[in-house]
């Protein structure tokens, strides 16, 4: 569904992600790691077109994405994201938020929209938050109306990153498992970024490690956090202990 080929971004003169290549098939569920600053958000950005990116070739859904703003808009709606902070409309309600994307950018029909909204609602337990306002909510909750409203717009993929960073630890679980069950029941196809280590391990058929830039190793789950193949892997893995 996704390919990346030789993918190098800089942010000015700073070469910040170096000779990408992987690619993501239907279903599978990619965990990013790698240290602080390593590149992974830079990366997954581009890969909705949040970042520019300065060579190589991004294929989504057997198309080369031309970098232009129109086919973004267009990528977008079939490429979900969910960030470290929060990004709802703060003067928007729930369901407002949620809405804004089916009925403003997909002409869906407000009535069936939001039909559909309140059964995701309920998938999250948040059914009697409609009416909230995003300030009424914890951080658990926004993050998971975030998802929602990612979900609202039936995207075939998603992309986490590090959703669970800003939380207090007893709203992670609630967060974690939502995703989990997307991937484990939906089989929806994502890349994750997170430094939950032992939540990487349930949901991951493959990791990608990287370091300063660049994939040290493409690896499946199991093997990677059995006995990852660079030292330097291992030593990331050592450290999140
Ligand atoms: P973390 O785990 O802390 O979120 P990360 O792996 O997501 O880190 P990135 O945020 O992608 O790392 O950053 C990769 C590199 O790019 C870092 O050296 C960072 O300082 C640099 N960088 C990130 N955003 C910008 C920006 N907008 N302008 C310039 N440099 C940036
Ligand atoms: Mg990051």
């Amino acid at each position: 569904i996704l390919q990346v080929e030789h993918l190098e971004k800089y942010y000015q003169k700073r070469h910040v992600l170096h000779d990408i290549n992987f690619s993501v098939d239907k279903g599978e569920v990619v965990t990013l790691l790698g240290p602080s600053g390593s590149g992974k958000s830079t990366l997954i950005r581009c890969l909705n077109g949040l970042e520019a990116y300065q060579q190589g070739t991004i294929m989504f859904e057997g198309e080369k994405v031309q970098p232009n703003e129109k086919t973004w808009q267009q990528i977008r709606q079939k490429i979900g994201m969910v960030f470290q902070s929060y990004d709802l409309f703060p003067n928007l309600t729930v369901m407002d938020n949620i809405l804004l994307g089916p009925t403003k950018v997909q002409k869906k029909d407000r009535n069936s929209a939001s039909q559909e909204a309140v059964k995701l609602l309920q998938r999250v337990g948040l059914e009697d938050y409609q009416d909230a306002y995003p300030r009424q909510l914890s951080g658990g909750q926004k993050q998971r109306i975030a998802i929602v409203r990612a979900l609202a717009l039936h995207p075939d993929f998603m992309l986490f990153d590090e959703v669970t960073a800003s939380l207090d630890p007893e709203m992670v679980r609630g967060v974690l498992n939502i995703i989990g069950d997307l991937a484990n029941k939906d089989h929806m196809t994502m890349i994750v970024v997170t430094h939950e280590m032992n939540f990487a391990q349930e949901i991951a058929d493959r990791v990608l490690f990287l370091e300063n830039g660049r994939i040290l190793e493409q690896t499946p789950s199991k093997t990677f956090f059995n006995k990852p193949q660079t030292d330097r892997a291992q030593q990331f893995l050592d450290s999140m202990d």
